[in-house]
C-alpha cells in the first residue's frame, strides 16, 4: 500500500473487529465491566480509552508515522494539551504567526502558568537560534503560516532542535499528512485541529495530536487522560467517515486552488496572490521540498480596503466565515475575523491589512468561484464608482 489516497481509506482499524461491520461503531458507553477485579482490561473508563475515538486515535498515528495519536475536543484543547507537558519556568520559542488562538492561549493561559515565549519569524531560521535561552524548551511551528502563507524550512527548524535538545511541535492542520508528514521528517510532535480539512465537512470540532517516540506519546497520554479534553465517540466517528474522503477531497481542492490562484495573479483587480503553490511565492521551492503540492488555501489583496469590503458583500457562492478546509469554498476577512484579537499594531506588522482576503478553496468548480470573484469585483467598482461620483457632484 503505497498509495497514500490507498492508506487513508484503510488506516486504523478499518472494520469492526467483532462483527466485520465496515465501520468501528459509536461506543457511546462510558464505563466497561471488568471480568476480573484484579486484571483490568484495555478499556475501563471512556476519558482514559474508547473503542471509537482509539480506531481515530490508531487512524492517524499510522498516518503520520508516529507511534500514537490522541484525539481531543478541539484543536485548541489539543495544542492546550502539547502545552501541557511543559513546566513553568520553561520557554517556548513559536512562530511569529502562528494560529490567534494558540498566540491567545499561550500569551494569556499558559503565560499566567509560568510559560515562558517568544515568537519570531521562524522562516528565517536565525531568529530562532537568536531566541534560544538556557531554559528554551520546544519550538512550535506552522508552515504556511496564516493568513499570509509564510514558509519555514521544516529541515533547519529541525537541525536547530537537535543541536540544542528542543522538542519540535508543528501545527499542521493546513496540509494534513495528505500534504506533509513532519514526523517523517524527524519533528516530535504534530498537531491538527481536525475540524478543518481532517474532517473537511464544518460539521465538528475535533484535534489531533501524534508522537513520534514513546517517551512523548506516554506523557501525552497521562495528559490526554488527566485534563481530560477527550474527543467524544460520536465526534470521533464522524472525523473518522470525514478522513476517508480527505485524499480525493484535498487533491481536488489543491488543483483548484493552483487553477485559482493563477487566474487571480493574471486579474489586474488583484494587486497580490498569496500562494505556496506559485513559483514567485517567497518560499516556494522549499515548500515544495517539504510537501505534496501548495495546499487550498490563498490569500488575495486588492488595491484598497475599500475595494476588499465590497468584494466580500458581493459574493455569492461562498461562505464569508472564519475556519477553513470545508468542502465549501470559505472566504474570511482576517482583520474583522480570524485575527480580529490581535491587536491593529501587531497585524499591521505582518502586514495583515484590510485589503487582505483568504479563500479556503472547496468543492466547486474553479470556472464556478472565479466567475463569481468576477462578478463581484464588477459590482464592486461600480458601486465604488458611483460613490466617487457623488463625492465630485458635491
Ligand atoms: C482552527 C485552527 C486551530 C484551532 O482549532 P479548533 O478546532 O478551532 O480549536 C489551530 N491551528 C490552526 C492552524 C487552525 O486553523
Amino acid at each position: 500500500m503505497n498509495d497514500f489516497t490507498t492508506r487513508i481509506i484503510h488506516a486504523g482499524i478499518d472494520r469492526d473487529p467483532l462483527t466485520g461491520a465496515s465501520s468501528i461503531p459509536v461506543y457511546h458507553a462510558t464505563t466497561f465491566h471488568q471480568k476480573d477485579p484484579t486484571d483490568i482490561g484495555e478499556y475501563d473508563y471512556s476519558r482514559s480509552g474508547n473503542p471509537t475515538r482509539h480506531a481515530l486515535e490508531k487512524a492517524i498515528a499510522e498516518l503520520e508515522g508516529g507511534v500514537a495519536g490522541y484525539a481531543f475536543s478541539t484543536g485548541m484543547a489539543a495544542t492546550s494539551s502539547v502545552l501541557l507537558l511543559f513546566q513553568p519556568g520553561d520557554h517556548i520559542i513559536l512562530s511569529e504567526d502562528i494560529y490567534g488562538g494558540t498566540f491567545r492561549v499561550i500569551n494569556t493561559i499558559f503565560a499566567r502558568w509560568g510559560l515562558e515565549s517568544s515568537f519570531v519569524d521562524t522562516s528565517n531560521p536565525e531568529n530562532i537560534i537568536k531566541a534560544i535561552k538556557s531554559n528554551t524548551r520546544a519550538l512550535f511551528i506552522e508552515s504556511p503560516s496564516n493568513p499570509l502563507l509564510r514558509i519555514t524550512d521544516l529541515r533547519s527548524v529541525l537541525d536547530i532542535a537537535k543541536e540544542r535538545k528542543l522538542i519540535s511541535i508543528i501545527d499542521a492542520t493546513f496540509t494534513t499528512p495528505f500534504l506533509q508528514r513532519p514526523l517523517e521528517l524527524g519533528f516530535d510532535i504534530v498537531v491538527h485541529s481536525a475540524t478543518k480539512f481532517i474532517n473537511g465537512h464544518c460539521d465538528v470540532l475535533a484535534g489531533l495530536v501524534v508522537a513520534k517516540d514513546r517517551d512523548i506519546a506516554s506523557r501525552l497520554k497521562f495528559v490526554q487522560n488527566a485534563f481530560g479534553a477527550v474527543l467524544s465517540a460520536q465526534d470521533s466517528w464522524l472525523v473518522l467517515r470525514g478522513l476517508k474522503t480527505l485524499g480525493v477531497r484535498l487533491k481536488a481542492q489543491q488543483e483548484t486552488a493552483t487553477d485559482l490562484a493563477r487566474r487571480f495573479h493574471e486579474n489586474h483587480d488583484v494587486s497580490k496572490v498569496y500562494y505556496p503553490g506559485l513559483v514567485d511565492h517567497p518560499g516556494h521551492e522549499v515548500h515544495m521540498a517539504q510537501s505534496a503540492g501548495g495546499g487550498a488555501i490563498l490569500s488575495l489583496e486588492f488595491s484598497s480596503e475599500e475595494l476588499a469590503e465590497e468584494v466580500l458583500r458581493h459574493l455569492e457562492l461562498p461562505l464569508l466565515a472564519v475556519s477553513l478546509g470545508g468542502v465549501e469554498t470559505i472566504v474570511t476577512y482576517p482583520v474583522t475575523m480570524s485575527h480580529a484579537a490581535m491587536p491593529p499594531a501587531e497585524r499591521a506588522l505582518r502586514g495583515i491589512t484590510g485589503k487582505l482576503i483568504r479563500i479556503s478553496v472547496g468543492l466547486e468548480s474553479a470556472d464556478d468561484i472565479y466567475a463569481d470573484f468576477c462578478r463581484a469585483l464588477e459590482k464592486a467598482k461600480t458601486k465604488i464608482a458611483a460613490r466617487c461620483s457623488h463625492f465630485y457632484q458635491i
